[in-house]
């Protein structure tokens, strides 16, 4: 129970909702104790749509309720209990969010002995109880679900059976792979870019990616672009990828809500999503499909087993959507064999939250670990503090890479969002961080998916320069080299609605991609 407490406080302040001063108990309003956030159920009936009134929210916990309260200009959304913007909640009138009975399961008796039982007797195979999407009409074989109760959920580590090079975990998530010692490990850094490449940001990576800045092994510096397709120029994206970088999966609408991810997508969805931007890739950049190793999903609203489902069917190598608790020691990548080796962060919803409860084998997760910044915590580095000096800003890079080079060398991950680099002041500290770690003989910018080919072959720092994943691209198949003059294609979008450019190497389609319609035929 302790835990859990901690777990729904915390909650609340991950989600920007203020808690009154000294967690003031409420003599006035009455105990719900079904350990979710809930609304006075005794608010006068005129005010329940008010802004004072919808912003307020509950927790009774063993008799004594707390009280919280949205910031500023948000309401509370009791179903999927978070604050938000006013235009996303529908919700005010609700009390609490309905509580899902218990599945019967064993108790159900039925008639097929392999069974088990919903709350109202339906009998179902037992994997679809705790696989992410609700097969009961009640709701109640996803409503229990935690690791300890899931009866196909992935096991802990067993280092004894998990080996490399395609299993690896550890117990807390820290332990190097091989065995090295810290000393005899490559200080890995990891640039992620999410979202569209296009004119925008097009001269920012270029300045980024100047020819020559260069790794300890005389190769150019790499990063990982999640893409996601609207306003994607796929020229520049084939000429990332020509240049060497890692071209990965961000979905094609990377639409909202928020939740959606988590909640909503159907395995299809997931399908369309992903393995339709890996083809948009394929088809508009000549990327071949094997190439396209990762994803990230929209808003790191991680999609359960569904979104794992989807890799193994498709074949995706990894995913780096999943956020670590902070640590001081930061974690390694591992693989979804076992059980994840840190606590799940993200909306808890249906008493649930989103990581995979159930083995994936062979599939890794590129952990992200959290920056600490003017004591705060933060993932991506445009959600971290900003109100910095240059100076600052700097000293901070150096001192997030402090605690992963001083620890273990866990691979630091520097994961961005391009309009970040709009502010001159914040492109400046970078690039000083940038050139400051491009003299350290033992600090390598790489791609994700050479970090791990690293994992599954830990390779000491005196024979690294040797080590082939990591050295300079070599020649590709004539079809796959970039065009001199790509084709700019003014197309319509009967889904959006509106026109959208496409640019590309091969010939323009009949309208603009989107799901269902990769290839832009209808
Ligand atoms: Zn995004």
């Amino acid at each position: 129970m302790a835990s859990s407490w901690r777990e729904l406080l915390q909650i609340a302040l991950l989600h920007l909702c203020v808690l009154l001063p000294g967690y003031t108990s409420s003599r006035q309003v009455r105990c719900l104790q079904n350990e979710r956030f809930y609304r006075d159920p005794d608010r006068p009936a005129h005010t329940v749509w008010t802004g004072q009134e919808c912003s307020k929210y509950f927790l009774c916990l063993e008799g004594e309720v707390f009280e919280f309260r949205c910031s500023d200009g948000l309401l509370f959304d009791v179903n999927r209990q978070i604050c938000d913007f006013k235009i996303n909640v529908d919700n005010c009138d609700i009390t609490a969010e309905p509580k899902i009975p218990e599945p019967l399961l064993e108790k159900a008796n039925c008639s097929k002995r392999t069974q088990l039982g919903c709350a109202d007797g339906t009998c179902l195979p037992p994997h679809y109880f705790c696989d992410g999407s609700i097969d009961c009409a009640d709701g109640s074989d996803e409503g229990h679900c935690d690791s300890t109760k899931e009866r196909y959920a992935a096991t802990l580590c067993d280092v004894a059976t998990c080996a490399l090079p395609n299993c690896f975990c550890s117990n807390d998530g820290t332990a190097i792979p091989g065995g090295l010692q810290p000393t005899e490990v490559p200080q890995i850094i990891t640039l992620t870019f999410n979202d569209a490449i296009n004119s925008d940001n097009w001269e920012l990576y270029n300045r980024i990616f100047s020819p020559n800045r260069r790794n300890p092994n005389g190769c150019p510096i790499k990063a990982t672009f999640f893409i996601s397709h609207q306003f994607n120029n796929y020229y520049y994206t084939q000429k990332l990828w020509n240049e060497g970088h890692e071209i990965s999966v961000h979905s094609i609408t990377h639409r909202g809500p928020e939740d959606w991810w988590s909640y909503n997508a159907t395995l299809e969805d997931w399908f369309d999503e992903m393995v339709g931007e890996a083809n948009i890739l394929n088809k508009f950049a000549y990327i071949p499909l094997q190439e396209v190793r990762g994803m990230r999903v929209p808003f790191l609203k991680v999609g359960s087993s569904r979104q794992f489902l989807m890799m193994k069917e498709f074949g995706l190598v990894y995913d780096s959507s999943m956020l670590a608790p902070f640590s001081n020691t930061p974690l390694w990548p591992y693989t979804l064999d076992h059980k994840m080796p840190h606590d799940c962060i993200g909306t808890m919803r249906l008493r649930s939250k989103q990581c995979p409860l159930r083995a994936y084998p062979g599939v890794w997760e590129i952990v992200l670990n959290r920056l600490f910044v003017n004591n705060r915590t933060c993932t991506f580095v445009d959600s971290c503090p900003t109100n910095i000096s240059v100076e600052n800003l700097y000293k901070t890079f150096v001192q997030n890479f402090k605690r992963h080079y001083f620890t273990n060398r866990a691979p630091y991950g520097l994961h961005f969002h391009s309009s970040w680099f709009k502010k001159q002041e914040h492109l400046i500290a970078f690039e000083k961080f940038l050139d400051e770690m491009l003299k350290q003989p033992n600090v390598w910018f790489l791609t994700n998916w050479q970090t791990i080919e690293w994992v599954q072959k830990p390779t000491p720092i005196n024979h690294i320069h040797d080590f082939k994943p990591w050295q300079c691209k070599e020649n590709f198949d004539t079809f796959e080299e970039i065009c001199e003059i790509p084709n700019e294609c003014k197309l319509n979008n009967s889904i959006l609605q509106q026109e959208r450019y496409l640019h590309t190497c091969n010939d323009c389609p009949n309208s603009y991609p989107w799901i269902r319609n990769e290839f832009g035929k209808e």
